[in-house]
């Protein structure tokens, strides 16, 4: 089903309405360990329900919401959301996005505030940051995610290897983990299969997780285990699903939801 175009042209007002109407969700994409094939993480990713029933996904309202500084709001509610929910579904790690902006303001308590109150234990939450993100806010960014880091919360840096930075945050930035880039995943054939073999290596040299997203062939499946990733997501195990599909994944509580996975044992 496509959304209709005419209905996604917003403005910041209409998403903080949407956001007093309580039309965001959130949707969550498992994560795969790729040795056991159990689902380790689960991503949140944002939706926004429009009037007709439809889903808006993030390309439709990031943009603005970046730009006119909502962002924060928004990845505030999504956070809450996320930790709230996430309690549900005890052993598995739930990933947040965020966004630069967020990082700017006030970052820190509003998270250890969320914490508190949702009582979510910060070792079973991920931050992901993309690569996309302004170098000349790094310092700043250096000590808040030690910081988040120091309270048990793990950091990932997202995108991986899409921009021209990412080598620098490698270097400059406490991180856990590094996701790689769908693209290379997209394009894997025998010469990006040794620069996806390089990045893998370089990401365990450095003792970090490497996460391989956007997996949906088993071909690339096994080209990515071979390589040495320790984890994968991508529509080959699961879309984005709602909240209650992964209620009824880990079956309200049990976190041994195991996904079929071909040629995963
Ligand atoms: P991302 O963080 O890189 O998330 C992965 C995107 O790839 C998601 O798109 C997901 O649905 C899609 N995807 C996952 N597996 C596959 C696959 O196998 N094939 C293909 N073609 N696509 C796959 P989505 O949900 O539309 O999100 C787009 C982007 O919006 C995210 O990219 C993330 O950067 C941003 N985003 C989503 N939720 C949030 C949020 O709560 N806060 C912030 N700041 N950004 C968000
Ligand atoms: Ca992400
Ligand atoms: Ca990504």
């Amino acid at each position: 089903m496509t959304v209709d175009r005419s209905e996604t042209a917003f403005t910041r007002d209409d998403l903080a309405q949407a956001l007093q109407r309580n039309q965001f969700t959130l949707y969550y994409q498992p994560i795969v360990s790729a040795t056991t094939a159990r689902t380790v993480t689960v991503e949140a990713l944002m939706r926004m329900r429009l009037p007709s029933g439809q889903l808006a996904s993030p390309q439709d309202f990031l943009e603005v919401a970046e730009q006119s500084g909502f962002v924060c709001d928004l990845g505030e509610w999504a956070l809450q959301r996320a930790c709230s929910e996430g309690l549900n579904w005890p052993g598995v790690c739930v990933a947040v996005n965020i966004s630069p902006k967020q990082l700017q303001f006030g970052f820190l308590n509003t998270v250890r505030r969320i914490l508190n109150e949702t009582g979510f234990p910060p070792d079973r939450l991920e931050l992901e940051l993309t690569e996309h993100f302004p170098v000349e806010d790094m310092p700043r960014a250096y000590a808040k995610l030690a910081a988040l880091r120091k309270l048990g919360i793990r950091v990932a840096l997202d995108d991986f290897g899409a921009g021209y930075s990412g080598l620098i945050y490698l270097r400059k930035l406490p991180l856990d983990k590094i996701k790689i880039d769908r693209a290379f995943v997209e394009s894997m054939d025998p010469e990006s299969d040794i620069l996806v073999r390089s990045i893998v290596q370089l990401g365990r040299n450095l003792g970090l997780t490497v996460t391989a997203e956007g997996v949906e062939t088993s071909e690339q499946q096994r080209a990515l285990i071979e390589a040495g990733c320790h984890e994968l997501q991508g529509y080959l195990f699961s879309r984005p699903l709602p909240c209650a599909d992964i209620n009824t994944l880990f079956g309200c509580g049990s976190a041994s939801a195991r996904l079929r996975i071909a040629g995963a044992s």
